[in-house]
């Protein structure tokens, strides 16, 4: 799928930069990075020198004024290296103060956005997952009931009390987006995204999970005890916070949707490699009809996951076109592009697996951490199911009748 006229000149300059530095700094040093988070700081900060931290953030502030397009290349392009750095760079450099940023909250902007433009490496963070059943937090068909922490507006102060777990950046973030409710019974406009700074009283976290994939991204539970916040910190109201999650899932979707595409096209180049030199029957594996076969479909889900993601960057790009990011309708096409990036990333790449023997599960071999770093792309966000409601929701009135 050729989409590069999709992209600008300054695009295609990034897409260059960042492909040399995952090739040079992120692919040799797999485990170095895995084993230590110093060295995972280190390209992080080659990142923030390339001016790709400031890229997503507005040009009075500094920023870059980058488009959503610009910003899932570098993801994608990061991926094929490591999708835990993927991860986390693309929640500093826009998730989080992006909804801000549209809503034009510039209490939050001001406060907030500058250490990201700073040329300094700042973390931000999505605290969304709420320890008590994270699907019921992301699931759109509980209409805001199923959010557990909660938020209550006392003279000019939000008290939030509640626990998040797993969010990325949790601990070592300067700003928490936190999805709180003020009433679960108030529908959409018991919904409230609330700005939480690092230092606030009240605010502690757990040590870093450890898990078996995204080693390079650190994820911790995130308390909020009687946490006090001025009311200008929450994003925009009663009813659009709720809009704003929405598209929250839309962005976060996107973006998981161009790490698969990342984690499958690193999958797809090792396989095609492999399969030329290595011998089987007296010919290269890649010469028999079934190899044959094998790589092609993985031909045929890389090109339609890029298609379907790039569109969705173009659509977010273009909002004048195609509407507000909330209405049921864009949220489906956004969350089709992510399940379908997902699950046909960890098909492809699992079957791939068949073609490189025992050399697919070896730690001495790169194919390894594709098998590994793929499989969160389907489980977080609420998992399939929760994001497959999404879809359908964009068809017809789906409803939970509990
Ligand atoms: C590497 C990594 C990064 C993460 N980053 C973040 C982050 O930045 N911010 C953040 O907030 N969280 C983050 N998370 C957390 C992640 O998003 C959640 O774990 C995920 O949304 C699922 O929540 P849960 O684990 O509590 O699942 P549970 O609520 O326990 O649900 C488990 C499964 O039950 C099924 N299920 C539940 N309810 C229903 C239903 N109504 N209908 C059908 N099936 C259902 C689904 O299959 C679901 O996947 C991250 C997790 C990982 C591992």
């Amino acid at each position: 799928m050729n989409l590069e006229h999709l992209l600008t000149d300054e695009d295609r300059q990034i897409r260059e930069a960042v492909r040399d530095l995952t090739k040079k700094e992120i692919i040799p040093n797999t485990r170095k990075l895995e084993t230590d988070y110093n060295f995972v700081e280190e390209v992080h900060q080659k990142l923030v020198d390339m001016g790709i931290q400031a890229a997503g953030y507005p040009a009075e502030y500094g920023g870059g004024d980058g488009s959503s397009t610009a910003l899932g290349i570098i993801c994608e392009e990061l991926a094929k290296g490591d999708g835990g750095i993927s991860l986390s760079a693309g929640i500093n450099w826009g998730l989080t103060l992006k909804p801000a940023i549209v809503a034009e909250n510039r209490v939050v902007m001001d406060r907030f956005i500058p250490p990201f433009c700073s040329g300094k490496l700042a973390y931000s963070c999505l605290s969304m997952t709420d320890e008590a059943g994270g699907a019921d937090s992301e699931n759109p068909l509980l209409d805001g009931a199923g959010i557990k922490t909660t938020a209550k507006l006392e003279g000019d102060e939000y008290v939030i009390n509640g626990n998040k777990s797993w969010p990325t950046n949790g601990g070592i973030a300067e700003v928490y987006l936190t999805i709180c409710t003020t009433d679960t019974k108030a529908g959409d406009d018991g919904v409230a995204l609330i700005y939480v700074p690092r230092d606030t009283p009240g605010l502690s976290f757990g040590k870093p999970e450890k898990k078996m994939l995204f080693k390079t991204s650190i994820n911790s539970s995130v308390h909020y005890d009687n946490v006090r916040v001025p009311k200008e910190y929450r994003l925009a109201g009663p009813g659009m916070d709720a809009n704003f999650y929405h598209f929250i899932s839309a962005g976060t979707g996107w973006h998981s949707a161009t790490m698969a595409l990342g984690i499958a096209e690193r999958a797809f180049e090792i396989v095609l490699e492999y399969t030329g030199t290595r011998m089987g029957g007296f010919k290269p594996v890649r010469q028999h009809s079934m190899a044959a076969g094998i790589i092609a479909d993985m031909a045929i889900g890389i090109e339609m996951m890029r298609a379907s993601i790039y569109n969705l960057g173009y659509m977010l790009d273009h909002l004048d076109v195609y509407g507000p990011p909330w209405t049921p309708e864009f949220i489906s096409k956004a969350t089709a592009a992510r399940v379908y990036a997902a699950d046909t990333a960890v098909e492809i790449i699992n079957k791939g697996a068949e073609l490189l023997g025992s050399m697919a599960i070896s730690e001495d071999f790169p194919y390894e951490k594709c098998l590994r770093d793929v499989k969160i792309t389907q489980l977080w966000l609420g998992g399939q199911q929760i994001s497959r409601y999404r879809v359908a929701r964009g068809y017809y009135d789906l409803k939970n009748w509990a």
